[in-house]
């Protein structure tokens, strides 16, 4: 198994919403990316998102919509990348979408018309490789260039609890 996962550029812990998203963003800058996920599946929390069609987006976003002691943040984050940038992304994989209705109108929140699964396959698709832990040994060697570290995958968390165990 180890033998055959050999010449990655970027590895990334945990295949969540967010390392999934730099997963993404890597494999799009050309790095072969390896993904590691200690559970039995990529993107747990994406697939009972949205009551299982992930609200994945909302038209709305906006810097002034997020709390945070440092406002500056989300400015520049979403400078960098905004709900439009994910839409497209969404738009040429082809899944198709809808937006959810209030009683006062359009709500701006984005959900998959079919399931969030099409959303997790998307992050997937592009150009990583991911490989849920339990399938390897409970320590391993990753030879980053000339130097070799041994990782204990239970000894490092990317994520809070919100799922049942
Ligand atoms: C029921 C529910 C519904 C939701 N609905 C929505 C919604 O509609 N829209 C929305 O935007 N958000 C929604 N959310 C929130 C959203 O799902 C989460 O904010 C998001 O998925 C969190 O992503 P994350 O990558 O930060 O963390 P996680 O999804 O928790 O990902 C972290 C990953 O790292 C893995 N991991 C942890 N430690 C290690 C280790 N040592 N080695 C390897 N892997 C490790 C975990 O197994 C996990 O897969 C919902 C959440 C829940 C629970």
């Amino acid at each position: 198994m180890l033998g055959s996962m050999s010449g990655y550029d970027t590895i990334v812990l945990g295949a969540g919403a967010a390392g999934l998203m730099c997963a993404l963003t890597a494999g799009a800058r050309g790095r072969r990316v390896l993904v590691l996920e200690r559970s039995n599946k990529p993107g747990k929390k994406i697939l009972m998102s949205g009551g299982g069609r992930c609200n994945f987006t909302n038209r709305h976003c906006a810097p002034d919509r997020f709390l945070s002691a440092n406002p500056h943040f989300s400015k520049s984050a979403l400078s960098r990348y905004t709900q439009w940038d994910f839409i497209e992304l969404v738009e040429r994989h082809r899944i198709e979408y809808f937006e959810k209705e209030t009683v006062n109108g359009l709500s701006g929140q984005l959900f998959c018309r079919q399931s969030s699964k099409q959303i997790v396959a998307l992050l997937l698709a592009e150009r990583c490789s991911t490989v849920a832990l339990p399938e390897l040994p409970a320590a391993f060697q990753l030879a980053i260039r000339a130097v070799a570290i041994t990782f204990v995958p239970s000894a490092a968390s990317t994520s809070t609890i919100a799922l049942p165990a």
